[in-house]
């Protein structure tokens, strides 16, 4: 084991889950490769489906993956920890020391040795250093995040209820910063759960009482699609008396409102920040590896580091280059999950001494689900290069196909299909939100 290949992969999200998986599957299980994954946390959930889980629509226990549970199956080890540093001259990365609930030290700080190194930390939501966001806002950028958001939320409709039911103003004003796809699904899954509490109770309070507000900064929302796409969903915005104010940049928060540049302010009791993102802080200066302004790893078309062969960064912390474009490679699931594919072909090609494979985006399109209610994205058209406008049921099932995609890579196609039927099965059985 310990002269084989070491191949440490930093962070289980929605890339590195899936290389990690098909390298211990591929290298692991036959003693080609020793492979490592180390991860901040010790579960895993799919990261769009984080505003399900905040909404209430969302059992995020059913579809967290256990770490060490999901190593043992597929021959890969599992490190839990947080990485904050690198040394490359000595090819180890830092990991930072664990600490308990109460902040007793479990595990020093540690280093792992590495032949290979791959970073796919993700990215966190960027404030752009708005006043008061970081103590005013709520963010969608972990599980902890998300459920934290949840029980605020039913908090929220409890205390209303109950202002309502004294007859006092009982008016709930929720705002979502950012009108990307995130802040666009988040507006839509709320609006679901304002309907579906008084069903569990809370009658007092009426879907009308919960004022939910999208705020952007650009001339209209969903600016990075195309404009057929933000014009659709707009109207379905608008349809669930969602309000949407757009080329309205924000230019501080307070605890019970936001203020508009324009000077307007608006009453928000519960604000949430969607807007942007960037990579972890640390890897701004990570043992002179280049980043960019958002601190992403730049890397080359082979997602290796610019300056480092031995390193490699995927997902939403590495910034790749695109033939034909001076856009990079855009932060989304999809993305991940292709170049988790291509790093899969290059990891194998380097043990046996072969070429990195270039990685080459292919964008299938995008959707934006709004909850229950209706989906509407484009589809591109491989051979024709042109995108197809789609709705309903037919762009719903594609949307729920990327998620599926996630979990055959995770579990095979048998074990996928085993899932997706439990969760038929406990869809069926359950409230249609979580309720605790
Ligand atoms: C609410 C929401 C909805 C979204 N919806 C969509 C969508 O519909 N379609 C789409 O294409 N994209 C969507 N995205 C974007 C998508 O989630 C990301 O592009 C994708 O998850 C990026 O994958 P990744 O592997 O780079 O990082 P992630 O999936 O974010 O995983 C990063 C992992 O790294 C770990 N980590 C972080 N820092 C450290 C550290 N220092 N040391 C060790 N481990 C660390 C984290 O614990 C995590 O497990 C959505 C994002 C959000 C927040």
């Amino acid at each position: 084991m310990e002269n084989l290949h070491h191949i440490v992969v930093v962070g289980g999200g929605a890339g590195g889950l899936e290389l990690v998986t098909r390298l211990g599957n591929k290298l692991g299980r036959k003693g080609k490769a020793r492979v490592t994954l180390v991860d901040a946390g010790l579960t895993h959930v799919w990261k769009p489906l984080l505003h399900e889980v905040a909404s209430g629509s969302l059992d995020a226990n059913a579809n967290e993956i256990n770490y060490r549970a999901h190593a043992r199956k597929h021959h890969y080890e599992f490190q839990l920890g947080r990485m904050n540093g690198l040394d490359r001259d000595a090819k180890q990365l830092v990991i930072s020391a664990f600490h308990d609930q109460d902040g007793a030290e479990v595990v020093p700080e540690r280093r792992i040795r590495y032949d290979t190194l791959v970073i796919a930390v993700g990215s966190t939501a960027n404030d752009f250093g708005t006043p008061g966001a970081q103590d005013h806002c709520l963010f969608l950028d972990s599980l902890s995040q998300a459920r934290r958001f949840h029980n605020l939320m039913l908090n929220a409709f409890l205390r209303k209820n109950h202002e309502a039911l004294q007859g006092q103003n009982h008016a709930l004003n929720i705002s979502i910063i950012g009108a990307g796809a995130t802040g666009v699904e988040l507006a839509a899954e709320l609006r679901l759960a304002s309907r579906e509490l008084p069903v569990y109770g809370m009658n007092h309070l009426k879907p009308s009482d919960v004022s939910i507000t999208v705020i952007e900064a650009a001339d209209r929302i969903l600016p990075a699609l195309p404009a057929r796409l933000s014009a659709a969903a707009n109207r379905e915005l608008e349809h669930q008396h969602i309000n949407v104010l757009t080329g309205q940049p924000v230019s501080e928060v307070h605890s019970a409102s936001i203020v508009m540049k324009d000077g307007t302010e608006l009453p928000s009791e519960m604000t949430i920040w969607a807007a942007g993102i960037k990579a972890p802080a640390f890897l701004a200066d990570l043992d002179g590896l280049e980043a960019n302004r958002g601190n992403q790893l730049v890397v080359k078309q082979t997602l290796q580091a610019t300056r480092d062969d031995s390193v490699f960064a995927l997902g939403d912390c590495a910034a790749c280059p695109q033939p034909d474009t001076d856009r990079p490679v855009p932060p989304r699931a999809q993305a991940a999950h292709q170049q988790a594919d291509t790093l899969f072909k290059t990891l194998r090609n380097r043990i046996t001494g072969g070429d990195a494979v270039p990685f080459v985006y292919n964008d299938h399109g995008s959707l934006i689900n709004f909850s229950h209610y209706t989906t509407v994205g484009n589809l591109m058209g491989n051979l024709s290069g042109r995108s197809m406008y789609i709705e309903g049921k037919v762009a719903r099932l594609f949307y729920v196909s990327l998620y599926r995609m996630h979990q055959v890579a995770l579990h095979g196609p048998v074990r996928a299909g085993i899932i997706w039927l439990m969760d038929k099965i406990s869809r069926a059985m359950q409230p249609r939100l979580k309720l605790h």
